[in-house]
């Protein structure tokens, strides 16, 4: 094999998890981006923060020619890393679009305050597309759906456990200060408001009437909200959630 039929790929951080090894040899025929090549092997350019090739900090488009050592490294928040020397979008505001698998993600997402839009009956071409337009992060397993060209802002959660998705959320994009319980309905994404308890007495069970001070009602579809009013699994998720920093 002569020093052009190949490169050699390593993977830093967890990028492993979408080539199945830290370090590899490909084969290489005719020239072709650094993205693509890096995208045929598994890994969607949403993931990634760096590129180096053969010692030099490089972009999306750069063109390889065969023989190159190619390092590939998650976006970072630990390094001060100039952002020309890194492969990271400019942030957008934390709202998200979620694919069809991720409805618990989105509940807890939606607890946390976070806008989440989620529906059933959105095909991959609408994802991308309502990603770019409204200018949401995507959030899916499905790596190819990531690697669709126009999506820019996008996640793919490693965890199959919704508590664990919603915190490597918190911690890729940095939201852990951003979390504010109790001010999105969770089933339907609506704003919630602040209520008079007196108000809204009678439409509160017996119980909660005496021990509730706060509640809050959705904007959209007329819920109400108080704290307390889901399952004591949930609190302890919102105390780990309330540690991301
Ligand atoms: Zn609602």
């Amino acid at each position: 094999m002569s020093n052009g039929d190949h490169v050699r790929v390593r993977a830093y951080g967890d990028l492993d998890v979408f080539i199945g090894e830290r370090e590899l040899t490909a084969p290489f025929g005719s020239p072709r981006s650094v993205k693509d090549l890096l995208e045929a092997l598994g890994i969607p350019h949403t993931e990634l923060g760096v590129i180096v090739v053969d010692g030099r900090p490089v972009g999306f488009d750069h063109l390889l020619t065969g023989g190159e050592r190619i390092a590939a490294y998650p976006p970072f928040h630990e390094l001060p890393i100039p952002p020309q020397q890194t492969v990271v979008p400019p942030p957008i505001a934390p709202r998200f679009v979620l694919d069809v698998h991720l409805g618990t993600l989105t509940r807890r997402l939606r607890l946390l305050g976070f806008d989440c839009l989620y529906r059933t009956d959105t095909d991959d071409a609408e994802l991308a597309r309502i990603s770019v337009e409204d200018a949401r992060i995507l959030l899916t397993r499905d790596r190819h759906l990531l690697m669709r060209r126009k999506v820019v802002h996008g996640y793919c959660p490693r965890s199959s456990d919704p508590d664990e998705q919603a915190l490597e959320v918190l911690r890729r994009f940095r939201l852990g200060g951003r979390i504010d319980p109790l001010t999105r309905c969770v089933p339907c994404n609506g704003r919630l408001h602040r209520v008079d308890k007196g108000d809204v007495v009678d439409e509160l069970p017996p119980r909660t009437r005496e021990h509730v001070e706060e509640v809050a009602r959705c904007d959209a579809c007329g819920q109400l909200f108080w704290p307390g009013s889901h399952l004591e699994a949930i609190d302890i998720f919102l105390s780990r959630a309330g540690r991301v920093r």
